[in-house]
């Protein structure tokens, strides 16, 4: 759903709000950056790995507009969150997590968001794009280690690779765009129709640019998985501004 088109989340309850200050920022690999920040009050926050804040991101004409986030990691005994940003061009949220310093402010609200672990799941099916890597790898991370668990992951080239816990390096699939711009494909489109569903209830995580996370949630239905195994949600998409694409038709 676009930003500008949000009456159904005023209705809810208002998301706790959280100022923050930037603890230090460095580039994860060459097209991501991540920006650490601490909150006096950061302690009283809880989160389930894969969800996200809503940033007020300053804007280059002034004011902010609002911008989500995944929670990349949360350290609550040093009141510690990290955002991973992908730096995909000169827009609001990459302009402002490059020059992020030591000391400057951000305000946002959260956390939210439902592309989270469903544990009851025999096996966990991962599908997303750069912008999903801080859900999918911070997802990843919590998983018991005998987990089944298989992952798509498009990124430019290998040196946007990150790293995988070691036990399930070998169950994550690292699809290269070799030289095409992020945005509408079928590269994990394709990856997912040479893939064989596992035997039992899985549960599919499918996130990303939007008109990508539609196609790929439309062949598992097809595929004979149910609407409800499968958490969709469409990050980004060219030409919209902040928000997010609710996709669960
Ligand atoms: C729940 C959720 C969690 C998210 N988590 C993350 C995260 O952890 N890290 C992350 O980097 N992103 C994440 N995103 C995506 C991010 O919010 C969007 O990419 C957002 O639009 C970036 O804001 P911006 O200021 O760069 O550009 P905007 O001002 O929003 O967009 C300007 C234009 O830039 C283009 N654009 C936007 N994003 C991209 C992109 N990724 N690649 C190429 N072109 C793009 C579009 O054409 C857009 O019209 C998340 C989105 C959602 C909904």
């Amino acid at each position: 759903m676009d930003q500008q088109t949000e009456p159904t989340a005023r209705k809810r309850p208002p998301l706790p709000e959280w100022t923050l200050e930037v603890v230090e920022a460095f580039d994860v690999t060459p097209r991501m950056r991540r920006v650490v920040l601490t909150g006096d009050k950061l302690d009283a926050m809880s989160y389930r790995p894969g969800q996200a804040l809503v940033l007020a991101m300053p804007q280059p004409e002034g004011g902010t507009g609002r911008r989500d986030y995944t929670i990349r990691s949360f350290d609550k005994a040093r009141r510690q969150l990290a955002m991973d940003f992908v730096l995909h061009g000169d827009t609001p949220s990459p302009s402002w997590a490059r020059h992020a310093a030591a000391g400057d402010v951000l305000q946002v609200r959260g956390p939210r968001g439902r592309t989270v672990i469903h544990e009851a799941a025999d096996w966990h099916l991962f599908c997303g794009d750069e912008t999903c890597l801080p859900a999918i790898l911070h997802m990843l991370e919590t998983l018991p280690e005998n987990a089944r668990v298989h992952a798509f992951l498009e990124v430019g080239g290998s040196d946007d690779h990150q790293k995988v816990p070691e036990v399930f390096a070998a169950s994550v699939t690292w699809v290269h765009r070799d030289g095409t711009k992020p945005g509408p494909n079928t590269l994990l489109l394709d990856r997912l129709a040479g893939f064989e569903l596992p035997q039992g209830h899985g549960h599919a995580y499918v996130i990303g640019e939007t008109s990508n996370v539609r196609a790929q949630r439309r062949h598992l239905i097809e595929r004979g998985m149910d609407k409800v195994q499968i958490s969709s949600e469409g990050y980004w998409r060219p030409g919209r501004i902040g928000g997010h694409d609710h996709v669960d038709d």
